[in-house]
């Protein structure tokens, strides 16, 4: 290692950077690392059966001891969400968090979900906060966003100060919250920023993000005027915004009915907190709806991305057991769509619309997350901050390659300017910025079940197939003397074929199957039944695909009696 590479920081983002959600970078000076969030991100529509994506560690394998500390930004669990799924990888006795009170509370109620695991070590930190880990120092910033105790971290290192914004925007009028201080920044940025790292989540968009204050506005228009029942689906993690739908509620004399695990876990938390303030009496279960007028009637519920499982989404399709739509219901989606999810939620829209019931989504009038910093509100942190060094993160790319050109218009060079994507090794002395031509493993690792990383390229694949034409099983019973196939081979097909409709069909591919099995066993030596499975799942897929135009899956089975 040369001199002039030992003394550069390495910032390694493992999430986040070229998409939305999985949120996790790492900081390494010399060998030693600190991590910064880490977060989760929701299956694509086509990862059928995945429940989440999570970060790949892999280049921390060997460095357990390394690791000085996680700090967390905030509670969102593009943030937070994948710790249960790391702590296997990554846990060690000495390992320590630092997280707000309300991070702090999400990260181990979620914890206890997964009792097998070691007490996570948690240190509360607060605004203006100053920790010290290992060659890093590290100040707490207050910054606007829609849940609270969301924090930009100052940090300073051995070859300059740097500062991450976390998810952010600018509000003048928050709900629940304090306004942005400017002043603050300001003074942050006279102690000089090498390197600013910005959230570029809302890059594409024109203009300055509209206040919490605003968007509160926009959802009392809505459920004053409905007529009967409110049902609101946002993301379990949008404090600010469950707050404004239950403070709205309460104003018009609803009562608020919490649906969904996580949305009644989190509001059970910020309420223990005192992040959420409300009259204990405006909450009811959800099967006392039954007993109150529509219009005194507010669901809160999770499902806005068209999560399966979420509640909107088995409303939607009439298997929630108590909650059926009918004609009067307003259903506010009040979370914007995250990219990849746009159809699934189009098709739950058109599935509660047919049903009767009113909707309004983000589209229509700002009533979606908003939590994050519009264009004139990028430049005005770019301005505040004068960093010799820019690097936008949290965003797909185009966001981030956005929010570069956002810098350059503001008179940066381009060679100050980084966009890195997951995996990169960026390389930041006081001097210049550069990406290394090495990249660390950065591919999705997928969360099913229980299971973690067990789901890869191929189980998905296999996956697609079987949810696109079904399987077909083939099984044939060998008799090991004369190698001559006993019987009528059986077939087993699901989500392909109707067998019963197919018997010409079926009757030609038993047919071929004890052709082939006699082909390879006729010559009386040994045989390899290896390749007898891969000639009976190339040449019956071959000629299902030549009958039918669809290719299930073909797994054979051959049994020696
Ligand atoms: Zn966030």
């Amino acid at each position: 290692m040369t001199k002039s590479s030992k003394e550069s920081l390495r910032i390694i983002p493992l999430g986040g950077l070229g998409e939305v959600g999985r949120n996790m970078m790492l900081l390494e000076w010399k060998g030693e690392i600190l991590i910064l969030d880490m977060g989760f991100r929701l299956p694509e529509e086509d990862m059928p059966g995945v429940d989440y994506i999570i970060p790949n560690v892999e280049y921390l394998r060997d460095k357990k001891d390394k690791i000085l500390g996680v700090v967390f930004t905030h509670g969102h669990y593009d943030h937070i969400g994948a710790v249960p799924y790391l702590m296997p990888k990554l846990w060690t006795p000495n390992l320590v968090f630092f997280a707000s009170p309300l991070t702090r509370g999400i990260i181990l109620k979620r914890q206890e979900d997964f009792p097998e695991q070691p007490k996570l070590k948690i240190k509360e930190v607060y605004d203006k906060s100053r920790i010290k880990i290992g060659p890093f120092s590290i100040e707490f910033v207050k910054m606007n966003h829609n849940i609270p105790d969301n924090f930009g971290l100052f940090i300073e290192t051995p070859i300059g100060n740097i500062f991450h914004t976390s998810d952010f925007k600018f509000d003048k009028n928050p709900v629940n919250d304090t306004p942005t201080d400017f002043n603050r920044l300001r003074e942050i940025s006279k102690r000089k920023i090498l390197l600013l790292m910005s959230d570029s989540t809302d890059a594409e968009e024109e203009d300055h993000s509209l206040s919490e204050s605003e968007i509160s506005k926009n959802l009392e228009e809505i459920i004053k005027n409905a007529k009967g029942r409110v049902i609101a689906a946002t993301f379990a993690s949008l404090i600010n915004r469950i707050q404004q739908i239950i403070s709205i509620s309460e104003k018009y004399g609803r009562k608020v009915a919490i649906e969904g695990y996580s949305m009644r876990t989190n509001v059970e938390i910020a309420k223990h907190l005192g992040y959420i303030r409300a009259d204990p009496k405006t909450f009811i279960l959800t099967k006392q709806i039954e007993n109150l007028p529509d219009q005194k009637i507010t669901i809160l519920c999770t499902g806005a991305q068209g999560e399966a499982e979420a509640v909107l989404m088995r409303v939607a399709t009439k298997e929630h057991p108590i909650i059926k739509l009918k004609k009067g219901d307003t259903v506010i989606f009040s979370s914007s769509v995250i990219p990849g999810n746009e159809r699934t939620v189009q098709i739950m829209k058109d599935e509660i619309l047919r049903q009767g019931a009113e909707v309004f989504h983000y589209k229509m009038m700002d009533i979606h997350a908003g939590g994050h910093a519009k264009k004139e509100e990028l430049k005005k942190m770019i301005k505040i901050m004068r960093p010799r060094f820019f690097m936008p993160i949290h965003g797909q790319y185009s966001m981030l390659v956005e929010h570069a050109k956002i810098a350059k218009s503001l008179g940066m060079k381009e060679e100050r300017i980084i966009v890195a994507e997951n995996g990169d090794i960026v390389n930041l002395s006081k001097k210049k910025v550069f990406i290394e031509r090495k990249i660390v493993p950065s591919n999705y690792v997928m969360v099913d079940g229980l299971g973690i990383g067990d789901v890869g390229e191929v189980v998905l694949r296999d996956r697609k197939m079987l949810a696109k034409d079904g399987i077909f099983v083939v099984i044939a019973v060998v008799d090991r003397q004369t190698g001559k196939v006993k019987g009528s081979p059986d077939i087993i097909s699901r989500g392909f074929v109707y067998l019963r409709e197919s018997k010409e069909l079926l009757r030609e591919v038993r047919k071929k199957v004890i052709g082939i099995v006699q082909s390879a066993t006729g010559s009386g030596r040994a045989v390899n039944w290896a390749y007898v499975k891969n000639e009976i799942k190339e040449k019956i897929g071959q000629f299902l695909f030549s009958k039918t135009q669809r290719r299930p899956m073909v797994l054979p089975v051959v049994i020696e009696v």
